[in-house]
């Protein structure tokens, strides 16, 4: 019997916003099958006319924006600006591809032989498949398949069971833009289809991202066999140095931490604080995190979404009552919204002091809005703190201080490190990854770089005959 995706409304969870029918393993064979039929033909075509449709396809999605936002806050549950951004993203990313179509060169030489010239092409790597999570749930899945498309791979993708709708919306605007249908197709469902791609003997390359659990043992299955990017988890620390200007620190920590109720790979989960102006900052950021305001993604006004679903509130309100067990002061927020809001999955901005090693929101990553604060005695130890996990994915720190922004960035053990700017964040034309835990390879996601991923190289000799 074929499975059913339910998707409920994070804000009210009474109600039922999609169904879906959950593919299984041997739909998945069959798609990576005709994928890998479809695959030459497109793969041959010029890179500028893979570009064209990819234009055509930004084009189209730009058009939809409003009504394809509406539907991420559906079933994502973020505030409708953020879904509108996010589409607009998606639509830039799909741009910069069809750019990068044109520009699918490589190195040109003259060979060591006389009239001989040696040059190097890129060429795509045949079936692609594309693993994603719920929490961006268009501009991810945009930014994997751009560049795939535009290198000429086929690709299966599969969405999150969470909020697979963008991404059917999406693959359905390239197809009306002129991608053939068996060069992107959709494969929904969860783990099991999820190793069902990672195993198909068609599948070239696994670009995956998810939380580090997933994407380790997915990393680990297909080793040896199939090219794997893994984007993973975060547990990304913003430092506050004496001489920042306090106001922008709390903006900066509200709005790295709480945004999107802290579900973002890059959220601040660590606010690390120089002793001089901890007790102030801790008290500024808590006094803050209590006004914001919690509500439904469609509701005017309202700053802190809900979280996906009850199983994420019940996660995040473990690893709260862990390191309150453990001795951490709770100073706001901690438990679930009551009221109006009980029916969805809301939980209160929650800042922690007193934490330490042992405790999850210190050790891991607790994807909600819960941000421990952490005092260091001087810059050094503020060093060691944000570094003092196993993740390396955004880091960032608030200061006038030029040299000890430069320093920090030298030091800091993340893939992205931002000055006087929020944890999250980052271009569609500049390379995004993490280090440390956070990344299961080298391979960078989004500008120039994205593309290397979805092709192999090959060099070429070509004796001319001419003068040189
Ligand atoms: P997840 O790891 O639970 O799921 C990610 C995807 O993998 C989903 O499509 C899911 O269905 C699939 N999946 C789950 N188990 C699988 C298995 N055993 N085999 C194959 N596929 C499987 O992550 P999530 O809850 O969807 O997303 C949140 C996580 O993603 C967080 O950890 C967050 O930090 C991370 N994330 C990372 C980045 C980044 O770029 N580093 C960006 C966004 C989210």
């Amino acid at each position: 019997m074929d499975a059913t995706i339910v998707c409920r409304n994070p804000a009210d969870a009474r109600e039922v916003v999609a169904t879906y029918t959950a593919h299984g393993p041997v739909d998945v064979a069959a798609m990576c099958a005709r994928a890998a039929i479809a695959q030459p033909h497109w793969g041959g075509l010029p890179g500028p006319r893979r570009g064209e449709l990819l234009h055509r396809a930004a084009d189209l999605l730009r058009r939809r924006g409003q009504q394809l936002a509406q539907r991420i806050v559906a079933e994502e549950g973020k505030l409708l600006a953020d879904a509108s951004g996010e589409v607009q993203r998606a639509v830039a990313v799909l741009h910069f591809h069809a750019g990068e179509a044109e520009r699918l060169g490589g190195e040109l030489a003259d060979a060591a032989q006389a009239a001989t010239l040696a040059f190097t092409r890129r060429r795509p790597l045949g079936v692609v498949a594309l693993i994603t999570p719920w929490n961006f749930p268009i501009a991810i899945p945009a930014w994997k398949l751009a560049p795939a498309l535009a290198a000429g791979d086929a690709v299966v993708i599969k969405p999150s069971s969470a909020a697979p709708g963008a991404v059917l919306e999406l693959v359905a605007v390239l197809h009306e833009a002129g991608v053939p249908a068996d060069v992107v197709q959709v494969a929904l469902g969860g783990a099991e289809v999820g190793l069902a791609l990672a195993d198909d003997p068609h599948v070239r390359a696994l670009s995956f991202t998810g939380s580090t659990a997933v994407g380790r043992q997915l990393a680990q299955r297909v080793r040896g066999r199939v090219r794997f990017q893994g984007e993973l988890g975060g547990n990304n620390p913003l430092v506050v140095l004496a001489d920042a200007d306090p106001a922008r620190a709390v903006a900066l920590a509200c709005e790295g931490a709480f945004a999107a109720a802290g579900q973002k790979c890059t959220a601040t989960r660590r606010l690390i604080v120089e002793r001089p102006v901890y007790e102030t900052m801790l008290a500024a950021f808590a006094e803050r995190a209590r006004e914001l305001v919690l509500g439904a993604g469609v509701t005017e006004g309202v700053q802190v979404p809900p979280l996906i679903d009850a199983g994420a509130v019940e996660s995040v309100l473990d690893a709260v009552a862990q390191a309150r067990a453990h001795g951490a002061a709770v100073l706001s927020g901690g438990e679930r919204a009551n009221g109006e809001l009980r029916y969805g999955s809301f939980i209160a901005p929650t800042v922690l002091a007193e934490v330490r090693p042992g405790m999850r929101v210190i050790d891991e990553e607790v994807f909600g809005p819960v941000c421990a604060v952490q005092c260091a005695r001087d810059f050094d130890e503020a060093i060691a703190l944000a570094n003092a996990v196993p993740y390396g994915l955004s880091a960032s720190i608030c200061t006038n201080d030029l040299q000890r922004a430069f320093e920090f960035v030298e030091r800091s053990d993340a893939g992205m490190v931002h000055v006087n700017r929020p944890t999250p964040g980052g271009d569609p034309h500049m390379p995004f990854g993490g280090l440390k835990d956070s990344s299961a390879s080298g391979w960078r996601e989004q500008g120039a770089e994205a593309v290397r991923f979805f092709t192999e190289q090959q060099t070429i000799y070509l004796h001319h005959g001419g003068a040189r």
